[in-house]
């Protein structure tokens, strides 16, 4: 065997994905799975957005792009953080990557060094703890209970910084809990960071159009614009226009650190792919409607899960604010069944049992919880619901 480096052996594969790969195996084997493990719309990429690539395809935009996005994504991200978030950006704060995930990426590897620590709410999206550690830097995990609708306080940052702190990450609405921050509470949060100047806080987006709450969207350089300096914004076309394979992500902020995560980027894949980008163009600056459209779809599925679950002994699942995930709490099944010890056991058991995949709580930091997808039918949803319901009520 060939010795691989420290490096590799300090994280571990997505567990998200491995879990969907699971669910697809067993598929593959001829079981009945119905998979709500996924992170992505089930809807299909609207049409005026695939045209748009073909169209780009039949222009011979095939070549090599601007390492950090054509000009015209560039522009269409620019009228968007204008448009949507009453932010203003210049092109060279600007940088196009290869899905969300390379921007966090970028990120990390342009800004992160051993002995620094990067703050991290839980439950988190599963790829910021490795991607942090990939850069040799150190996730320091902060809990948000379900009591606080899975969200930190500000004194619970407070108490988290220390003096190598270097980065706080916030992602809202949440994967996997879908709650998001409200506009007083990042007013609370960055009264703290403001006290703390060396900390650079991202702000994960990603999900800024998958949300149902009262109050509009806000994220944390909207509320605090006296941060705007030391705050990078990702976001991207994967989750609001069910844009997952072509892999278009974006990040906005100070020009010297976007300056520094493009020259990781034009070392590592350099463009994202051309095409995905014109058709990211049209995204952005087409017909808007497309979101509503899902948004309505995912609202009545959440809605219906909700519910379900609730009706289920040992079950807790609180309503959410956004995003296509429900996150209950089994801690109630898990002391009824000496059989099963934590939500892993769990999850396996009602995959191996009953064919449902979901995913652990633990994989996002946050135990005696799963993550169900709502991104799949209402007929896939109703049966999985009964399966569950099955499993643990016999
Ligand atoms: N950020 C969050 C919170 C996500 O849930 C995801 C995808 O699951 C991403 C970023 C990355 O998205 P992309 O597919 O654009 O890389």
């Amino acid at each position: 065997t060939i010795k691989l480096s420290q490096r590799v052996q300090n994280i571990k594969p997505s567990p998200t994905l491995a879990i969907t790969a699971r669910a697809a195996a067993l598929r593959a084997e001829g079981k009945d799975i119905i998979g709500l493990g996924a992170g992505e719309p089930d809807f299909d990429t609207p049409e005026h957005i695939k045209q748009a690539a073909i169209t780009a395809i039949d222009n011979g935009m095939t070549k090599y792009t601007a390492v950090d996005g054509t000009a015209d994504l560039k522009q269409a991200i620019i009228k968007k953080f204008s448009r949507d978030n009453g932010l203003s950006y210049e092109a060279n704060q600007i940088l196009v990557s290869v899905g969300g995930k390379q921007s966090f990426f970028n990120l990390a590897q342009a800004m992160l060094e051993s002995g620094d620590e990067v703050i991290i709410p839980a439950p988190y999206w599963v790829s910021y703890p490795d991607m942090v550690l990939l850069a040799d830097a150190t996730p320091v995990i902060i809990e948000g209970p379900q009591e606080n609708r899975f969200k930190i306080t500000a004194q619970q940052l407070e108490e988290a910084i220390t003096d190598k702190t270097r980065l706080f990450v916030i992602n809202s609405p949440s994967n996997p809990s879908g709650m998001a921050y409200t506009k007083a509470e990042l007013a609370a949060l960055g009264e703290v960071l403001r006290r703390h100047p060396q900390i650079i806080i991202a702000t994960d987006d990603m999900y800024e159009h998958i949300y149902w709450a009262d109050e509009p969207f806000y994220n944390i350089v909207m509320v605090c614009p006296d941060l705007y300096d030391r705050t990078v914004v990702m976001n991207g076309v994967s989750k609001a226009y069910s844009m997952t394979g072509w892999r278009i992500g974006y990040a906005a902020g100070p020009a010297n650190l976007i300056s520094a995560m493009k020259k990781i980027q034009s070392q590592s894949t350099s463009n994202p792919t051309s095409i995905s980008q014109a058709a990211s163009v049209e995204a952005l600056n087409g017909d808007q409607t497309c979101i509503q459209t899902m948004l309505v779809e995912f609202k009545k599925r959440h809605d219906y899960v909700v519910d379900r679950l609730n009706q289920i002994a040992g079950i807790k699942a609180l309503s959410a604010d956004g995003t296509f995930y429900v996150f209950p709490d089994i801690s109630g099944v898990l002391a009824a069944r000496d059989d099963l010890q934590d939500d892993l056991e769990f999850a396996e058991a009602l995959l191996v049992e009953k064919g449902v995949a979901v995913v652990p709580g633990t994989a996002f930091g946050l135990k005696n919880h799963i993550r169900l997808s709502i991104a799949t039918s209402e007929t896939n949803l109703k049966n999985a619901l009964d399966r569950i319901a099955q499993f643990i009520e016999g």
